[in-house]
């Protein structure tokens, strides 16, 4: 399991599923590249580089704050679950802090969002999380059906087949 699977089951099953059983072809996207970049910039303009544990890869850690850096707010909701996923891995190593979502789309400017694990939320999350690792460990790779975001999608000439 990790942040990128949690994202990706809210956004499409069977990217999810091609995600995590390891059928990537994620270097060719578009989107993929340009997300790369808003963290290279990041790295270049902050003292606080990406760090890993485990495996996860968390954008930056403040005195308070695990914050995580997003092209846009368009799914805003598989985003909450990606960092409410990793306060959760922080919090099993004792280190516990809030989540801070930061937008940083262009056009619009940066948002910023708060998010704290409750007890509510983290038994919401270990729900979700049996339900992708059932999903990912089961045999059926879920149909292509095409959503907002198929054509941006490093999967989309893989579904289109
Ligand atoms: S192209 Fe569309 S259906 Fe296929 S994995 Fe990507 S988002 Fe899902």
């Amino acid at each position: 399991m990790n942040g990128t699977i949690i994202n990706y089951y809210f956004h499409c099953k069977r990217q999810c599923y091609l995600f995590a059983n390891k059928l990537n072809f994620e270097d060719n996207s578009e989107l993929v590249a340009i997300g790369r970049e808003i963290h290279k910039n990041k790295e270049e303009g902050s003292k606080n580089a990406e760090i890993k544990i485990e495996n996860i890869a968390i954008d930056k850690i403040t005195k308070d704050y695990l914050v995580e850096i997003k092209k846009s707010d368009a799914d805003k909701e598989a985003a909450s679950w990606q960092l409410y996923y990793y306060l959760y891995i922080l919090k099993g190593k004792g280190i516990e802090k809030r989540g801070k979502l930061e937008f940083v789309e262009n056009n619009v400017g940066k948002k910023i969002e708060i998010l704290e694990l409750t007890e509510e939320k983290t038994q919401e999350l270990e729900k979700l999380i049996s339900e992708i690792e059932k999903l990912i460990e089961g045999d059926e790779i879920p149909k292509f059906k095409k959503i907002k975001g198929c054509t941006k999608c490093a999967y989309y000439e893989y579904c289109r087949v």
